[in-house]
């Protein structure tokens, strides 16, 4: 699966998609950050957060 930008999405990716968008839409962390204006640093604590959490829609990468 790719994300809108064409770039093909991570496991970790279609995670935060799938937590932070609505309608199953899929995007990469750099879209994602300008979409939900927040910074790639920032989506990549959440992802951590989520691992840490045992959320199973996240791997250690
Ligand atoms: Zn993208």
């Amino acid at each position: 699966m790719n994300c809108v930008c064409g770039k093909p999405l991570t496991y970790n990716e279609m995670g935060l998609s799938k937590k932070f968008l609505a309608d199953g839409e899929m995007l990469c962390l750099q879209c994602l950050s300008a979409r939900l204006n927040v910074s790639e640093k920032r989506l990549e604590e959440k992802i951590e957060e989520f691992l840490r959490a045992g959320c199973k829609l996240f791997v250690k990468e």
